[in-house]
């Protein structure tokens, strides 16, 4: 499990902890219900237990004032994370290009992080802007993020603070919904972006903005990266994408990601035929690590169906090769920062015990997912239950290839 692809958050929003700190001599307990608290702690990164490289999102302002401000918060942000690194050179390392990226994971034996941006208000409104911060290592960039903004329209999850704070965006969804698309301004700078030699992240767009914006990468070529929205079939609802567009994502050479988190994935007004499968589910319980081995298989299953689509030839499917199937990863993503809470145990109360008739837990049992130092608890369970997570092992090296091609067509190449 390489690649961590949704952004960790530092500072942006300090009220949920900063992340990337020691605390190693004062161990909080934590539970995989920590809504509001960063549990994104360095000795959880330390050693690379169940995942190597992690992409720290820089989080953009929501309503910056100025240019220059929209640009100091996203380099304060940067900062932090590069004092903390320089602090702790003998662990942890930041790749600034995919073959640095590679160079650190096969040389040593770091913790390599990844820049990316998250919401980009103001910061992207010239190729120079572009330039500017694919100089600065960003990998890629989410334009938009929870507001709609001068890009286009943001998906707003259900939920009223996610109204609340995307309040425009609820009244254009009354009164002018047809208008919630990308903005001239929004197709302009995904070209800027993008030619500049960073990546272009179609999360957090409504499904309007995204076909727009599906629409100018397949028309100029772009690769697109869809690193943390839902699959529809299951989570029926804004921020969640349709099958339609989950196999244009895979046409055009991107991939699709899933939360690796059963919390966030537990199903709303599921399509009926996807209804069914939680119902055959063997003792399925809600947001365990049952619903994200559901939802993960059935997306396996779905690439499964649509390979020739996605890949555009004919081949069996036992024939494809290492790099055909390369193409078909799925990502892993998951929101330590403060945000939502992690896969709940199967067996974390005493009637759960009981009731499966086994005699021993161990700690993924009895507590799930509380950060980031169990992941490779969670792929231990899922490898003894004989899920095929080489897809997820292989969306690092489908990461690569995208950004060492959007570097290698870009107008400052590496
Ligand atoms: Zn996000």
């Amino acid at each position: 499990m390489d690649l961590q692809i949704h952004p960790t958050m530092h500072i942006r929003y300090g009220f949920f902890g900063n992340g990337l700190e020691w605390i190693s001599d004062k161990k909080p307990k934590l539970k995989y219900k920590h809504l509001l608290t960063n549990v994104n702690y360095a000795d959880y990164f330390y050693q690379n237990k169940g995942a190597r490289i992690f992409v720290i999102g820089l989080i953009g302002s929501d309503s910056p004032t100025s240019r220059k401000k929209a640009q100091q918060s996203i380099l304060d942000q940067m900062s932090y994370v590069e004092r903390f690194v320089a602090e702790n050179a003998d662990k942890f390392s930041i790749g600034r290009t995919a073959k640095e990226v590679r160079q650190l994971v096969n040389e040593t034996d770091k913790t390599v992080f990844i820049f990316s941006i998250e919401g980009a208000k103001k910061l992207i409104s010239s190729m120079e802007d572009a330039e500017f911060w694919a100089e600065k290592g960003i990998a890629y960039i989410t334009p938009i993020h929870l507001e709609d903004c001068e890009y286009g329209g943001a998906g707003i999850r259900p939920g009223l603070s996610t109204n609340i704070i995307n309040i425009k965006g609820v009244f254009r969804k009354i009164f002018i919904p047809k208008k919630r698309g990308l903005t001239p301004l929004g197709k302009q700078a995904i070209s800027w972006m993008y030619k500049a030699g960073m990546m272009v992240d179609v999360t957090h767009m409504t499904d309007q903005s995204r076909h727009d914006a599906l629409d100018v990468m397949g028309e100029n070529g772009f690769t697109p990266l869809a690193t943390h929205d839902h699959f529809k079939p299951f989570y029926n609802k804004p921020r969640s994408i349709d099958t339609n567009d989950v196999i244009r994502i895979y046409q055009l050479g991107g991939y699709m990601s899933l939360a690796c988190n059963g919390y966030s994935l537990i199903p709303k007004k599921p399509y009926p035929e996807y209804k069914k499968l939680i119902k055959e589910f063997p003792n399925y319980e809600s947001g365990t690590i049952d619903t994200y081995q559901l939802v993960y298989e059935t997306l396996l299953g779905f690439i499964r169906k649509h390979y020739r689509e996605m890949l555009n030839q004919n081949t069996s499917f036992s024939m494809l090769t290492e790099q055909d199937l390369t193409r078909l990863s799925v990502g892993m993503q998951s929101d330590f920062n403060g945000w939502v809470n992690h896969t709940k145990p199967k067996y974390g109360s005493k009637k759960a015990q009981r009731k499966s008739g086994k005699t021993s837990f161990n700690r993924f049992d009895l507590e799930g997912l509380p950060h980031p130092g169990y992941l490779n608890d969670q792929w231990e369970e899922l490898k003894a239950r004989s899920v095929d997570l080489n897809p997820i092992l292989r969306s690092s090296e489908r990461f690569l290839q995208i950004w060492e091609k959007v570097q290698s067509e870009s107008t400052l190449k590496p």
